[in-house]
């Protein structure tokens, strides 16, 4: 194994990590995976609590997903989309409007991309509207991904203030940090009586913003926010990349909204964790301002839109969300994740409990930074991966977890803890 870790070094950078730390802290090469359990070279396990960055949702090497790729490498393995098409993606789009409303699908091959297409698509829908409306709404404390356009409507500046002179010019508005949103709708509301007209979409990530620390927030803000932005002509992008598929409790966040969205950006757990795949989501009305001439056309793609195996793993995704009463069976899940997790609030340094669907998070209360550093260092020891956000942990799992190891990882944190000195 420390072969592999030398070799590693030699030539791989690695994202959102400086290369330094792997000196002391070096990337493990997993060998081999099975449901929730990764396994290294030298056979210690641990388990992936964050779904290997929120992809990965029924198990690694999921037989059922397995199965339906194989099944399609052997006919067809990719084709482009532009003039051509596939068995795989036209099913998967017929069920995806059908679970969310919407009539037409636009596909890319990664998270940020399906934002760079709705961010594009809502400049180019005013435009062909007559308007130019130049300019992005988001939410503070916001994420959509690392490549320039889906950088600039976020809101975490770790990963955003080196670049700031690249970024386009985007208007934020506060997103509320407890029950009452009054202050934060009304700010909202003066935001866009002053530069509505300059906006073509707000773009948010409903109920929960997974890259913003898991900071929860209330369905009647979005509902109200949106309305807002319907009165002042501006179009909404809901960006589900990671609350999608069953994370928050529903198969879409946005069921738990009375308003829908005018576009809506799906990846991350499309595929189960397996492919890369992407896609936005919207309505007959946004795709008719582009019908007619050549030039009205939407020129975007990429080399590896709506890959055939990819979209062959989605469609066994969807299967098992069918089959097997996904949503309903991890209602069980989490009410048993918080019963155990329950037991960590006896710590008086850490706060703010907190927990949407398949989602539970809690904060370290100390003036330390990264201090949830230690814990995925001693995680690790004790065959847990987690990967905390900052000074938050938070646990996020694939949906075959089991009891056992839930109550497992609460008891491990418990232990942890003890030893933590905040
Ligand atoms: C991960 C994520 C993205 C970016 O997706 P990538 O596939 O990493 O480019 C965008 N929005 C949200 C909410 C995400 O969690």
């Amino acid at each position: 194994m420390r072969d592999l870790i030398e070799r590693d070094l030699r030539h791989i950078w690695h994202p959102c990590t400086q290369m330094r730390e792997c000196e002391k802290l070096p990337p493990i090469p997993i060998k081999e995976a099975r449901g929730v359990w990764l396994y290294d070279f030298e056979g210690r396990a641990y388990m992936d609590c964050v779904s290997s960055w929120w992809v990965n949702l029924f198990g690694h090497c999921n037989a059922q997903i397995s199965a339906a790729i194989k099944r399609q490498l052997d006919s067809l393995e990719h084709v482009m989309m532009a003039g051509f098409s596939h068995e795989p993606i036209i099913r998967l789009s017929e069920r995806l409007c059908a679970l969310a409303g919407f009539e037409k699908c636009f596909y890319a091959d990664n998270g940020s991309s399906a934002v760079e297409v709705a961010l594009k698509l809502s400049f180019h829908y005013h435009l062909h509207k007559g308007k130019q409306r130049g300019k992005f709404l988001c939410l503070e404390n916001s994420y959509h991904g690392e490549t320039l356009g889906a950088l600039s409507v976020g809101g975490v500046g770790l990963y955003r203030d080196a670049y700031k002179p690249l970024l386009l010019e985007v208007l934020s508005t506060s997103v509320p940090r407890g029950e009452d949103y009054s202050r934060e709708l009304e700010a909202l509301k003066i935001l866009l009586q002053r530069h509505g007209e300059e906006l073509c979409a707000f773009i948010l990530e409903p109920l929960v913003q997974c890259a913003g620390n898991m900071h929860m927030y209330a369905a009647g803000f979005i509902d109200a926010a949106v309305r807002l932005c319907r009165e002042a002509g501006v179009l909404v992008i809901f960006d589900e990349i990671a609350t999608g598929f069953g994370r928050t409790g529903s198969l879409f966040a946005m069921e738990q909204c009375e308003e829908k969205p005018d576009l809506l950006c799906l990846s991350k757990g499309i595929t189960g964790g397996f492919l890369p795949l992407s896609v936005v989501l919207l309505g007959d009305e946004i795709y008719k301002a582009f019908y007619g001439e050549y030039e009205k056309a939407f020129l975007h793609s990429h080399s590896y839109t709506g890959n055939a195996l990819a979209c062959a793993a989605a469609g066994a995704v969807l299967d098992i969300f069918e089959k097997e009463g996904v949503v309903e069976k991890n209602k069980k899940l989490s009410a048993f994740i918080a019963q155990e997790f329950e037991k960590l609030r006896d710590f008086d340094f850490l706060g703010n409990f907190r927990q949407r669907g398949m989602i539970y998070a809690f904060d370290i209360l100390t003036e330390k930074k990264r201090s949830g550093l230690w814990i995925y260092e001693r995680g690790l020891q004790k065959k847990l991966l987690l990967r905390p956000l900052g000074n938050t942990i938070y646990f996020m799992p694939p949906y075959v977890i089991t009891k056992e190891e839930i109550s497992y990882v609460a008891r491990i944190l418990r232990e942890l803890f003890e030893e933590f000195e905040p």
